[in-house]
């Protein structure tokens, strides 16, 4: 049972705490709103998060104060799972928070329920600075786990019937995600069929675009498969890496593909060869509107010791030049002159910050999380080097982080 509660009047609020703190303790879980003031003035000190501490002393369940009754479904939404009951108590506006709630539950529901059961789970407005390595984002309105191709297929045809917006994400490490988050549907592939691999006997590797690009690594040397090693270090999913063509040591992600196999913009499955697919610097168009479900890609026979060696080659070399601190790797594409990174170490921005946001000592095209940063701090931080690499070297700085999402909640 989970309880949303908006006191009411701050001097009953502030008369029964201790009771409110008692009987609050029969629910499992207990958000507390502000207080509904009911043409009263406000009382210095009295606010939900009294509530909060009025039940402390009378049991353990969990409480928290939510100040922003606008924003309160997506901290309840997120909290509720299925089978859960959700009471929202109050005389005040409270029900409106439930109301909204109750909309977009019953659209996940349906989603949930037109599929045979385990194919798809979902989340209501799931933090997205949990899936991205920026540690970064606001809520995705509908947070959604396909495990097969056809469940896939059927989310983005249930969403566009629906006019409802729909983006892919992988592992977030390509992301910057803002702090109003993604309204509509965010569909992460993963488990089932999207976390498979697979090697036929010509040794080529099939990996659904929900495996770790270090596992497919590690799976591709076990079975003594080698030019896989470069991608040891990429904190990414294969899906990600084949939208943005990721490369590390001289490779290309597609420079190894040899078919994909996605979801078109009519909803069928397609599988394309490699000499199809034009694949450039950190793009693949053909991807942008499409969505990847598998690929396969090709290595060559190498040794152990010889994949061993490469792998820890590539290790080193990223130890000695890549933060530790969240990032969602290079910032900037490379202009054609001179590689971002340099560009913006010659114009003595290195350490620069913006809140918690600074530019890496380590490696300037890198942006690192020095905290609790904002995306917000993250853009302005972003938007004053571009200015600088405008006004002091006619240079326009394209990001290669992916920038998504709304300043703020639409939903
Ligand atoms: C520490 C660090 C080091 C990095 N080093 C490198 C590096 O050396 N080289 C490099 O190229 N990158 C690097 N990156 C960036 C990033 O890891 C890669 O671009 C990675 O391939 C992105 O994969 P992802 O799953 O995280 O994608 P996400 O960040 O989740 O998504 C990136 C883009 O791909 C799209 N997308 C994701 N899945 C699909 C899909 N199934 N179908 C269609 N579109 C999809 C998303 O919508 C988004 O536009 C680094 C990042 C970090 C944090």
């Amino acid at each position: 049972m989970v309880v949303l509660f908006q006191p009411h009047r701050y001097t009953r609020t502030q008369a029964l705490a201790d009771e409110f703190g008692k009987a609050l303790q029969a629910a499992d879980l207990v958000f507390i709103t502000d207080v509904y003031p009911a043409s009263e003035l406000p009382i210095p000190g009295i606010s939900g998060q009294t509530l909060v501490d009025a039940m402390a002393p009378h049991g353990d369940v969990p409480a928290k104060f939510l100040p922003n009754t606008s924003t309160a479904h997506h901290q309840v939404g997120n909290a509720l799972e299925l089978g859960d009951l959700l009471i929202t108590l109050g005389a005040g506006n409270v029900h409106e928070v439930g109301a909204r709630i109750v909309t977009d539950l019953k659209i996940l529901d349906e989603m949930r329920g037109l599929m045979p059961a385990g194919e798809i789970d979902g989340k209501l407005y799931e933090p997205m600075r949990k899936h991205t390595t920026l540690l970064v984002g606001g809520p995705a309105q509908f947070w959604l786990e396909p495990h097969s191709f056809y469940a896939f297929a059927f989310l983005v045809d249930y969403c566009r019937g629906r006019g409802l917006p729909i983006r892919v994400v992988g592992r977030g490490s390509n992301l910057l995600v803002r702090d109003g988050g993604i309204r509509g549907a965010v569909i992460h592939p993963s488990g089932g069929v999207f976390s498979e691999l697979s090697i036929d006997a010509k040794g080529h590797v099939t990996a659904g675009v929900g495996v770790r690009l270090k596992k497919l690594a590690s799976f591709a040397g076990a079975h003594g498969i080698g030019g896989f090693e470069w991608r040891e270090g990429i904190p990414g999913n294969v899906g990600g890496s084949l939208r943005m063509n990721a490369g590390a040591m001289g490779i290309e992600t597609f420079d190894q593909v040899v078919r994909v196999t996605f979801l078109d913009e009519d909803g069928v499955i397609r599988t394309r060869e490699r000499d199809e697919i034009v694949a450039t610097y950190r793009n693949v168009q053909e991807i942008r509107r499409n969505f990847a479900l598998q690929a396969v890609f090709k290595g060559k026979n190498d040794s152990h010791e010889n994949i061993k060696q490469r792998w820890q080659e590539s290790r080193d070399k990223r130890k000695e030049s890549q933060p530790i601190a969240a990032s969602a790797g290079c910032t900037f594409k490379n202009p054609e002159l001179i590689p971002a990174g340099r560009l913006i170490d010659s114009m003595g921005l290195k350490g620069k910050s913006v809140g918690q946001a600074a530019v890496s000592e380590a490696h300037a095209n890198f942006i690192v999380n020095n905290g609790k940063a904002t995306a917000g701090e993250i853009l302005t931080l972003i938007e004053s080097i571009q200015k600088s690499a405008r006004e002091e070297r006619s240079i326009e700085l394209e990001t290669e982080v992916k920038i998504i999402g709304d300043d703020e909640t639409q939903f």
